[in-house]
């Protein structure tokens, strides 16, 4: 809770509670109990968010008889899969441009790969009975400045390329579907995008593990690792596992595999969410076509409505701390609330008097190419991937595929692309790693404020392929 303030968003924003709205309901399941002796698995999987969850559930489906064993330190879905946006994209390369930036020669495939990965859990929520109100309404990207415009019309024509449906909008056409007077065009992505309720999604995943039989470990995290004769020792508060082969889900936290550091950035990203809309408060604003929603500058919002009519507005500032540091009290960041919940009113006037019921922040994992990247250690026995950034929820089950081909030890059509066999630049360890991602935020939101100009520093990463695209 919050002191009143006197600007229309600080009183909007004082009964919010500091927790994700997504895991703040009475559906969510009761932990299972952790780890209490040593125990053995064919295959280990550490950490239970999507990433994990995927991992497990797939592996179960290549070979049911198949021992798996799943640790999570805390409970399934309680980081970045239960409290994101739930833009569900078949890009597996963090939006289109940055795949045809990076991966020029497979992006076609890629693409096809990622649609077939969105269908592919379509058809699992169907299987397993996952209600997770998944839509398939696409995502409307919205221009707010002049400049934009261009990239709007770019975007679309890059789309249609691929063979998907993409309609541009001038301002009054864009006003017809979602009503902000800061649009002044957009085009809508129809195919390529599902909106998910993410916590839903994160623990009808673990529901569908436990009933193929993966023996999930709530309240149990994996202190360390170290190879043996048959396999991998992994170390928990109360008991030893010792796994054949041990898939890596662990996204931003203190990896434990040391040489994943050069690479990882965990960046905290912040969202509110609104109180349920009245029909008349719906009505204002049309959305009939329940699209996801995002804006084209640098320093991008995401936003959406849920089942029952709230929205989602997230995004904007982007969080590095010194160090890769992660801690529960980064979660909360009064600055950001604040602007995210101006620029919410921004966007929609008409709604004045609407209030925020949770404000909340979670970490993802980025690295300097804003996608995904796999790999193994201890002699194949050890699959990661991580790296996922802001779009994770659709594109973990692809990584989870990878680690499990590369934990079989063979080559398959995924781990021959380049898109799995490359790694982004490492980063350089502090201090110069804080002041490269400061200057480059600063950049960004320069950027953003003289018409998408980018200033040296950001010519500079472009050319050495760093650049940020959204
Ligand atoms: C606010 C926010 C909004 C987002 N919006 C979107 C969106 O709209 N669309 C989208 O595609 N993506 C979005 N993302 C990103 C998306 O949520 C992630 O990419 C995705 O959830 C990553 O899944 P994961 O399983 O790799 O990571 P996580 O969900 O972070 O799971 C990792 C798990 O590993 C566990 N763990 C870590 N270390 C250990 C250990 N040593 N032992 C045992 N367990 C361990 C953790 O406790 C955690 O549960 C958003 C993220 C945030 C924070």
């Amino acid at each position: 809770m919050r002191a009143k303030g006197s600007k229309l968003w600080a009183s909007a924003l004082a009964d919010a509670s500091p927790t994700p709205y997504w895991t703040d309901r009475p559906e969510r399941p009761a932990p299972v109990p952790p780890l209490t002796s040593a125990t053995t698995a064919q295959l280990a999987v550490i950490g239970g968010g999507y990433s994990g969850l995927w991992t497990a559930l797939l592996a179960k489906e290549r070979d049911p008889s198949a021992d798996v064993v799943l640790l999570e330190s805390g409970v399934c879905g309680h980081a970045a899969s239960g409290r994101n946006g739930g833009f569900c994209s078949a890009s597996l390369t963090h939006g289109l441009a940055n795949g045809v930036d990076r991966f020029p020669d497979e992006i076609t495939e890629l693409e096809r790969l990622g649609r077939e990965n969105l269908d592919q859990i379509e058809d699992t929520l169907g299987r397993y009975a996952i209600d997770c109100d998944f839509e398939r309404t696409g995502e409307l990207e919205v221009a707010t400045s002049a400049y934009q415009l261009d990239w709007l019309h770019e975007s679309a024509e890059l789309t249609r390329s691929m063979g998907y449906r993409a309609e541009v909008f001038d301002r009054d056409q864009v006003r017809a579907q979602v009503d902000s007077p800061t649009y002044l065009g957009g085009w809508w992505d129809r195919d390529r995008v599902a909106m998910v309720d993410p916590a839903k999604l994160a623990w009808g995943l673990r529901q569908a593990c436990l009933s193929l039989g993966v023996r999930i470990y709530e309240g149990t995290p994996v202190l360390g690792l170290s190879s043996g004769r048959d396999g991998l020792t992994l170390r928990t508060p109360h008991g030893e596992v010792r796994a054949a082969k041990v898939a890596l889900a662990t996204s931003a936290f203190g990896p434990l595999l040391r040489k994943l550091k050069r690479y990882l950035i965990p960046v905290y990203d912040y969202a509110l969410m609104t109180e349920p809309l009245s029909p008349a408060q719906l009505g204002d604003l049309g959305w009939a076509n329940r699209q996801g929603l995002g804006d084209s500058a640098n320093q991008f919002h995401y936003y959406r409505l849920t089942a029952d009519n709230r929205i989602l507005f997230g995004g904007y500032d982007a969080i590095y701390h010194f160090g890769n540091r992660i801690a529960p009290t980064l979660e909360q960041r009064e600055a950001t609330f604040d602007r995210l919940a101006e620029h919410f009113f921004t966007t929609f006037p008409q709604l004045e008097g609407l209030r925020f019921t949770h404000s909340w922040g979670g970490v993802i994992d980025t690295c300097t190419r804003f996608c995904a990247f796999f790999g193994t250690a201890f002699g194949g026995r050890l699959a990661y991937a991580a790296g996922y950034t802001g779009l994770g929820v659709g594109a973990t089950r692809f990584g989870a595929q990878v680690m499990l081909d590369h934990l079989s030890g063979a080559a398959t059509a995924r781990t021959e692309l380049d898109f799995v066999r490359s790694k982004p630049w490492p980063l350089p360890p502090e201090p110069l790693r804080s002041l490269g991602i400061q200057l480059t935020r600063w950049s960004l939101a320069r950027a953003d404020e003289h018409q998408g100009r980018r200033n040296l520093w950001l010519r500079t990463l472009d050319h050495a392929g760093l650049g940020f695209d959204s």
